[in-house]
């Protein structure tokens, strides 16, 4: 029996189950974790089980390829059970609803709810409106208003796991990378309020949170419209709360990010052991951030810096804003300023045009910039992108296929040379849960986000320093040398990832 979001319900009462599917990036997770905090605030259980659900929830992604025919099949599956139990309710939300807008409600009747990445707050009331009226489809073409801005974070929130918690710290892009689809899905960049993200860390940390990644599509940049707003006005009182104190208090009025502020002031929370973030724009990257995160003791050694391509034609064709040049200056700068750092890396093959000379300077910038790890993706066209009219330009697989081999060797010889150097050090790692392939080791995160496995018996959360024994280009093997600190909180509530 459900009742709903409005409907009168007694605290702590069951409204049903709920079964929550999420695909895509840590944004579309982050999103899946403010939906099942508004279900599980409405009375919703979590279930694994399609056939025991009231709610099924899908959380899409248009990144990834076929995702529009891998959402209609797991739609097809569905629908044999809508037949079965007709009260049982189908939600599909994200970016590719945002992008198709009413394609997925004509397509598959049996939906109940359509929202999009802009109302993700309504995901609990629009199951009441279409209890009532029917299929609903709500897409909104940007956020509400700029001032208070749907933030995933500002809304009620159930964690994957108790010690680590992401926070949205802006939403949309301004820039517009050829292959990417996110500006017309998530709309204009939009920060968050400076004190508003600093009071839900305090809160965070109170609850027992150690670490915190902070989320958006290109930090780095967070700040820079409120700052260019603030700065068009005359002085008040609340820059403070917008802005931050060190924005409003020191040299006043200047347009610029407040990224290396954010930094500072998260990492100076008491509670707050480790500060991530992800994922910066290599075009914005500042000084400013680099000395924030060299002095900032609670910033992880850990950068991911996204190349793309090391072709500066290419990058030219993508509008990244950089060249492979200013790119690997910049990385040179942070190993220089931050100890012990790890870079990281996402790298396109076969992007439209891309020659064997572009690939071959790809491969050069691979190996100059020694990266401990990479995402590596071929190029594949993302509907209502600029790339992906580029069709007479894109490359046959037969050669993206030995181009992913080459680049491939290129990275796991630097992984493996950078996990090898490790070998020997004591390393501080938080916890993460037993090894999912053998359940008597436990799997832990370092400060350069490298997984070290080792035989022991500590809970999730908990803080450790553990000697890196044997390396391999993936993670690390160790052996369990102190417990520094048990975990902080107790319970542990999944949110079912597909
Ligand atoms: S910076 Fe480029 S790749 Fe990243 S979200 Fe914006 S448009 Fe997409």
């Amino acid at each position: 029996m459900a009742f709903g979001a409005g409907a009168s319900r007694r605290l702590g009462e069951v409204n049903g189950k709920y079964l929550l599917r999420t695909y895509g990036c840590q944004m579309n997770e982050h999103d899946s974790e403010r939906i099942a905090g508004l279900l599980e605030a409405e009375g919703y259980e979590p279930t694994s089980n399609v056939s025991d659900a009231d709610v099924v929830m899908l959380n899409t992604c248009c990144i990834r390829e076929n995702a529009d025919n891998k959402l209609y099949a797991v739609l097809g599956d569905l629908k044999a059970e809508k037949a079965k139990r007709p009260d049982m309710q189908i939600a599909v939300g994200g970016c590719l609803a945002q992008k198709d807008k009413d394609i997925v409600g004509e397509r598959a009747r049996h939906v109940d709810v359509v929202f999009g990445t802009h109302n993700v707050h309504r995901a609990a009331e629009l199951l009441v409106e279409s209890r009532e009226h029917g299929q609903v489809v709500e897409i909104l073409e940007a956020a509400v208003d700029a001032e208070h801005a749907a933030f995933p974070s500002a809304l009620p929130e159930k964690r994957e796991v108790d010690h680590a918690a992401w926070v949205t710290i802006q939403i949309g892009c301004d820039n517009s990378c050829a292959f990417c689809i996110v500006p017309s899905v998530r709309g204009p960049e939009i920060s968050r309020r400076f004190g508003d993200l600093l009071t839900e860390v305090e809160m965070l940390a109170r609850d027992g949170v150690s670490e915190i990644t902070l989320l958006g599509q290109n930090v780095n940049s967070y700040g820079r419209d409120i700052t260019l707003k603030l700065g068009a006005q005359d002085e008040a009182e609340a820059d403070v709360q917008i802005a931050g104190a060190l924005w409003a208090e020191g040299e006043r009025r200047r347009g610029r990010p407040l990224f290396a502020d954010l930094l500072r002031s998260v990492g100076a929370v008491p509670g707050i052991e480790r500060v991530r973030f992800t994922s910066p724009h290599p075009k914005d990257m500042r000084e400013d951030t680099i000395s924030a995160m060299a002095e900032v003791d609670a910033v992880c050694n850990h950068l991911h810096y996204p190349l793309q391509s090391g072709s500066d034609e290419i990058l030219k064709k993508m509008h990244r804003g950089y060249t492979a040049e200013r790119y690997l200056e910049r990385i040179t700068q942070a190993r220089a300023g931050i100890a012990d750092l790890a870079v990281s890396t996402d790298i396109i093959v076969g992007f439209p045009g891309e020659t064997n000379a572009d690939f071959e300077a790809t491969l050069e910038v691979a190996a100059a910039a020694e990266y401990d790890l990479a995402y590596t993706f071929v190029f594949s066209p993302r509907e209502g992108t600029e790339a992906a009219d580029f069709t007479d330009e894109f490359i046959p697989k037969d050669v993206t296929k030995e181009r992913m081999e080459r680049l491939r060797r290129v990275i796991e010889r630097s992984a493996a040379k950078k996990n090898l150097e490790r070998v020997g050090r004591i390393e501080e790692v938080i916890i993460e849960g037993p090894s999912r392939k053998n359940p008597g080791v436990i799997s832990g995160r370092t400060r350069q986000n490298k997984i070290v496995h080792f035989t022991g018996d500590l809970r999730t959360g908990s803080l450790a320093l553990v000697e890196v024994t044997e390396a391999r280009s993936h993670y690390l093997l160790g052996e369990q040398r102190e417990v520094l600190r048990g975990p902080k909180t107790r319970k542990k509530i999944p949110v079912i990832a597909g």
